[in-house]
């Protein structure tokens, strides 16, 4: 505060322009020293506990002070990307962010195949199939930060893809269209993967099924299910931290602790909420967001 009051006061003192060269004696040039803002995370706003005073812009300061957590986001573990199906997701990684290109075909099971299709199988679970097969000249692309953040509010999700599963096709949330929550009709149209087609493809909604047919998606267990457009990722109901569904998650199933690909380090990702909607049926992600969502096109 001295500080910066000090060359106001030299001007209303009317005061000789020396005390304006504190920085250097012998520099020409007038200098004003401010104060300014460590940007730990390079997000370009500042932490205001952690200050410099000097003329020029010191490299990692900015002028802004109004970050509230400069710590960081923690690094998304490189390794949970393997369990992502090749085929179908491309995943390329360019320093500050990770990009997922995916074609939304997924690399199990359905009867939303074509019946020529090598992975059509009768119905399983489903009693009544939505309209449309899986195909098409489809693409999904999501960029997330490699290092994603919580955001100082959540953010409620929308009608669309909201998150790319492992598999390659869409995560989609707990609705059906504007305002039409998931219900009894729909539910019926779900395959043993948990998804339907719909007018924007094949696409998630609910947990996998504990059928023998299911032999790669997650049921009540720890495998990755995808990556949310805010960046983090999110597992299934049990945490490979505990071993059990974890008891500490947040209002959006999220928590911070080691998992399977992180080789100890802690970081912030999803669960699968365990609770039960409509009868059996686990919603994947039926709420906000914690981080900043990223568009999926
Ligand atoms: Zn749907
Ligand atoms: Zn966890």
């Amino acid at each position: 505060m001295i500080r910066s009051i000090f060359p106001l006061l030299a001007v209303l003192l009317g005061l000789p322009a020396l005390l304006f060269t504190s920085c250097s004696e012998d520099d020409d040039e007038l200098c004003i020293e401010i104060t300014w803002y460590e940007d730990a995370d390079g997000d370009g706003l500042g932490n205001a506990d952690v200050t410099l005073s000097a003329c020029e812009q010191p490299d990692g300061y900015v002028a802004d002070d109004s970050d509230p957590n400069d710590t960081g986001g923690t690094s998304t573990p490189v390794s949970a990307f393997d369990d992502f199906n090749s085929a179908a997701v491309t995943v390329s990684f360019d320093g500050a962010e990770i990009t997922l290109e995916s074609n939304g075909l997924p690399n199990h099971t359905s009867p939303y195949w074509e019946e020529t299709s090598p992975l059509y199988i009768e119905p399983v679970v489903a009693e009544a199939l939505t309209p449309g097969r899986i195909g098409g000249d489809r693409s999904y692309t999501l960029t997330v930060p490699t290092a994603p953040e919580l955001a100082a509010s959540s953010t409620a999700t929308g009608l669309g893809p909201i998150g790319i599963a492992v598999s390659g096709a869409p995560i989609f949330n707990d609705t059906e269209g504007p305002n039409r929550p998931l219900e009894e009709q729909t539910a019926e149209t779900f395959d043993y993967a948990g998804a339907h087609n719909g007018p924007s493809g094949y696409h998630y909604h609910v947990e996998a099924s504990d059928v023998p047919e299911n032999t790669m998606l997650s049921h009540d267990d720890e495998k990755l299910i995808g990556i949310m457009s805010d960046g983090f990722l999110i597992y299934g109901r049990k945490c490979n931290s505990t071993g059990d569904h974890p008891t500490n998650l947040d209002v959006s199933g999220g928590h911070t602790s080691s998992t399977q690909h992180s080789e100890g380090e802690a970081f912030y990702h999803y669960h699968i909420i365990n609770e039960y909607y409509l009868g059996t049926l686990i919603v994947l992600f039926g709420v906000d967001l914690q981080g900043t969502p990223n568009g999926i096109f």
